[in-house]
């Protein structure tokens, strides 16, 4: 499969104010220089605990804010160089599915409005032929007709997601960051929606950015998996290579805490010390070094480069430098 979405050195600094002049104090740096490609209809998921930056990456990468610093590459395109009226047309190709739907759908509008706006919006037909689609589309993401002219608050919270996933397919995007998109819902609702997206990235050839917490949910649905902590990519691995051979003390940590992964040897559970630190105020050398295990003099002042480890396997650890 051929690569169409490649980030280069992504970063995303937020200036803290504070004095009474409300002069920039310093930066949080959300995102601090990540770097990936993904190929055409992959799922690339993004974990880590909240506050590592991962949902501002997928935002900064969709321009839904403007980067500091980096390139983001989309079918050969370098969208910060796309100028902003031009982008807007380019935005259809790009979708964001959220957490919470109820936040994202307007209470005010029916599930046919909702699904015909997006349409209208970019002008992609006329309301006769966008109204048509609503209805393929509702049946396509396992609602009926009969919802179309209900309210979103007459919903449970999965039928709000197959309706903000109609939402965002009915335009026929290339990519879709799904933020969090699972993570509100039970378990058993959670399977179904998973099924579903699975379903829909074949049917409508998607390429998905699949962004969560939890290690558990991603599995079955990544083909690759990019670990971030405090803003930087700590190990990123095809997935059965993740979940088999961590190589990141972080990732180790965070697979060992899962407690029913059927590895086949029991591995030890290791506590994290701890929380994430102040992304303010994050440590010198390795970001991960007030928590990590096998935390060394060199983690204190050189924070490790992410290579190349073995195939497709990266890793940001001094515990890999070639010696
Ligand atoms: Fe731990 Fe050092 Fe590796 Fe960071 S670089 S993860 S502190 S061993
Ligand atoms: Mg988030």
């Amino acid at each position: 499969q051929p690569v169409v979405l490649e980030v280069k050195n992504l970063k995303k600094h937020f200036p803290i104010k504070g004095g009474v002049f409300k002069t920039t104090q310093g930066y949080v740096k959300a995102v601090d220089g990540i770097s990936f490609s993904i190929k055409e209809n992959e799922t690339f998921s993004i974990v880590g605990e909240s506050g590592c930056g991962k949902s501002t990456a997928g935002r900064t990468i969709l321009r839904l804010l403007e980067p500091t610093e980096g390139e983001v590459w989309f079918n050969g395109e370098n969208l910060y160089d796309i100028k902003k009226r031009a982008f807007r047309k380019k935005r259809k190709d790009f979708q964001l599915i959220f957490q919470d739907p109820y936040s994202s759908l307007n209470p005010r509008m029916t599930v046919q409005e909702l699904l015909v706006e997006p349409l209208l919006t970019h002008d992609l037909c006329s309301k006769k032929e966008a109204i048509e689609k609503a209805k393929e589309m509702v049946d396509r993401v396992g609602l009926s007709e009969k919802h179309l002219s209900r309210f979103p608050h007459e919903f449970s919270g999965g039928q709000r997601q197959r309706i903000s996933i109609a939402r965002a397919l009915i335009v026929h995007p290339k990519l879709v960051i799904l933020d969090e998109a699972v993570s509100a819902l039970d378990v058993s609702v959670q399977s179904q929606i998973l099924n579903l997206l699975i379903d829909l990235q074949e049917e409508f050839e998607l390429t998905y950015i699949f962004i969560s917490h939890d290690l558990n949910v991603v599995k079955h649905l990544s083909d690759r998996v990019g670990v971030m902590y405090l803003g930087q990519m700590m190990e990123l691995a095809k997935t059965d290579d993740l979940y088999k051979e961590p190589l990141h003390p972080y990732t180790k940590a965070l697979l060992s805490a899962i407690p029913n992964l059927s590895t086949t040897e029991k591995k030890e559970r290791i506590i994290l010390q701890g929380d994430v630190p102040d992304p303010s105020n994050p440590p010198s050398g390795c970001p991960f070094r007030l928590r990590c295990p096998a935390a060394h003099d060199r983690c204190v002042t050189e924070n490790p480069v992410f290579q190349e480890v073995k195939n497709d396997h990266w890793v940001a650890c001094h515990l890999y430098d070639e010696k």
